[in-house]
């Protein structure tokens, strides 16, 4: 009974955007980035697609500069400098290295963490 109900209520098949559909093309600090709907894992399946973020841990990505692309709910790394304590919920927008870009892309300037050449 409760599972027709939830069924009635929350139709599962019909969503606003698709898997793959483009949410938008955005440019900052000299990248340019696709971003589509999708899932960030199989259990999300069931639920409204969301806007995929590149993981820039698992592929890192540089400015010309040497600066790290990160995103603002990336995991924060042990170079973070922030108000609050870092915590495992910490990310990288908590952080006084962030920089903002387009969307939640943006780009982490702790000399720590540039590219050397
Ligand atoms: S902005 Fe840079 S220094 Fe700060 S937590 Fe993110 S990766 Fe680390």
């Amino acid at each position: 009974m409760f599972s027709k109900l939830i069924q009635n209520d929350f139709p599962l098949t019909q969503f606003t955007h698709k898997e793959g559909d483009l949410y938008k093309i955005i440019t900052t600090y000299g990248k340019t980035f696709e971003l589509r709907y999708g899932y960030y894992g199989e259990c999300d399946r069931k639920y409204e697609p969301n806007v995929i973020y590149p993981d820039f841990i698992k592929q890192p990505l540089y400015t010309d500069n040497g600066e790290p692309f990160v995103t603002m709910v990336q995991d924060a790394c042990k170079s973070y400098r922030g108000e609050a304590k870092r915590t495992p919920d910490t990310t990288c927008c908590e952080c006084k290295y962030f920089q903002c870009g387009e969307d939640w892309i943006g780009i982490c300037t702790c000399p720590k963490n540039k590219k050397n050449e």
